[in-house]
């Protein structure tokens, strides 16, 4: 069933009773050419182009809860393409002119709200930094602006310019950067999936792999063991543990990382912004909540919960910047448990199990990413080669000392 205008229409007169479910709840077969294990965004945006782009028939998707119950459903919804290095921005261009289309390709109503993304800077030597990495962008086709503090001034004028602890000097600007309501992008691939084919199946975890002289020829799961051609591995917070089934150790840890949503509150914030000196980002989200998060915890855990220290230090970035935040109520809070890789930079790659490929170490910055890292997967997996945009989030990276740090803060994923 179409989206349109007409549809709704036509289904309010009815009483809304003719919608049809969005995704079918089939039983798994006894074999598919592509298994992708984990239904967040990754996999599903895989499976999508896989049945769409790469025209591949006969694939599942196992989710071990229910779709849209991992970081998908968890983020603070945040898209944007402002990166420094070589190894990720062209692949976050990519996936940002992909959202850009994105609710004409499914069909959706994803809500996705290019209303801009604003880093604060605070010292000169900051704005220096900035620069650089506002002209990366710019060299790369990638929207930037450089704000002083006057210009600033104009968009924000709610963050606290004159008594600040740490002075605001201005912000680098991404004005395509933005939200998008992150369960709706679980739900559009889905149904897009699910339209060409794909078997969706819920409630069915992959408890292992079927290996055997170096070749994975499926999975092992609940409701019996499943065959496929080939098994690619979206996991997200999960990888260290599910990879471990396949005797594979990767460089990757498991933190949990925090969200935040206020009151609703009249419309204040008009895109994102960041703190420079310290962990905090905040938008507003379309209700009126002001969505917001920071650092990461930083012990490792699989817990989707988290601890107070960060709720702490969170709020203080917050009422550091703009001090009226001190008044709002929390409302809700959760956590999400993210997999940091050693260098911040994620994963897509085959591995050395033939049949068996992997993509992760999306640390917290992997739902931007959904629509490429779908393009992208899906591509290795039909053709075994990397997709152009992702030739650099290789395995090998870490042995050849290729590492792909945007942050420039060494081997510990903590840092990232
Ligand atoms: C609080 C928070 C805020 C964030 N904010 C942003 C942001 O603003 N912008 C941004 O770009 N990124 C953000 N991120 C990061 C982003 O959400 C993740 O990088 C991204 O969602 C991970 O990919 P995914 O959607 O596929 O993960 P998930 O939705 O977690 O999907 C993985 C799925 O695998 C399933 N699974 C696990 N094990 C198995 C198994 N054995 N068998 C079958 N299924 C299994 C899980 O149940 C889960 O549904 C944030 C993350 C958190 C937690």
């Amino acid at each position: 069933m179409r989206n349109s205008a007409f549809q709704v229409f036509k289904q309010a007169l009815q009483g809304d009773v003719g919608w049809k479910p969005v995704w079918r709840s089939p039983d798994p077969k006894p074999e598919y050419d592509f298994i992708i294990v984990g239904g967040g965004g990754h996999g599903l945006a895989t499976a999508y182009y896989l049945a769409k782009k790469y025209r591949q028939a006969n694939v599942a998707v196992l989710e071990k809860g229910w779709i849209g119950s991992g970081n998908v459903g968890r983020n603070t919804t945040i898209i944007r393409s402002n990166y420094l290095l070589d190894g990720n921005e062209p692949f976050y261009e990519f996936s940002m002119k992909l959202w850009e289309g994105l609710e004409q390709e499914l069909n959706y109503n994803a809500m996705v709200s290019q209303r801009g993304i604003i880093n604060l800077f605070h010292t000169d030597s900051q704005r220096d930094a900035f620069v650089r990495r506002g002209n990366a962008m710019r060299l790369n086709g990638v929207d930037a602006v450089l704000l002083d503090r006057e210009a600033l001034r104009k968009e924000c004028p709610f963050l606290n310019f004159d008594n600040a602890r740490f002075p605001i000097l201005g912000g680098l600007s991404q004005p395509r950067g933005g939200t998008v309501r992150h369960d709706a992008v679980a739900w559009g691939y889905a149904r897009g999936a699910d339209q060409h084919g794909v078997d969706i199946i819920q409630n069915c975890e992959a408890t292992g792999f079927l290996i055997s002289d170096g070749v994975c020829t499926g999975v092992a799961t609940p409701r019996g063991q499943i065959r496929a051609k080939k098994v690619g591995v979206a996991v997200a917070g999960s990888s260290s543990r599910v990879m471990a089934k396949a005797g594979m150790r990767l460089p990757i840890e498991s933190h949990v990382l925090q969200a935040f949503v206020s009151e609703g509150l009249k419309p204040i914030i008009p895109g994102v912004v960041t703190f420079g000196a310290g962990h905090f980002y905040v938008s507003q989200s379309n209700k009126g909540g002001l969505v917001f998060g920071g650092d990461i915890d930083g012990y490792n855990t699989y817990a989707q919960r988290g601890n107070l220290p960060t709720v702490e230090d969170v709020c203080e970035g917050g009422v550091a910047i703009m001090p009226m935040i001190g008044r709002a109520r929390l409302l809700r809070m959760w956590g999400g448990v993210v997999d940091m890789s050693m260098d911040g930079s994620p994963i897509i790659d085959k591995t050395h199990i033939e049949g068996l490929y992997f993509n992760g170490g999306w640390c917290y910055g992997g739902f931007k990413a959904t629509p490429a890292s779908g393009v992208a997967f899906a591509h290795l997996l039909a053709t075994d080669s990397p997709h152009e945009t992702a030739t650099a989030y290789r395995f090998d990276r870490f042995s050849r000392g290729y590492m792909i740090d945007e942050k420039g803060m060494g081997a510990q994923p903590n840092l990232h």
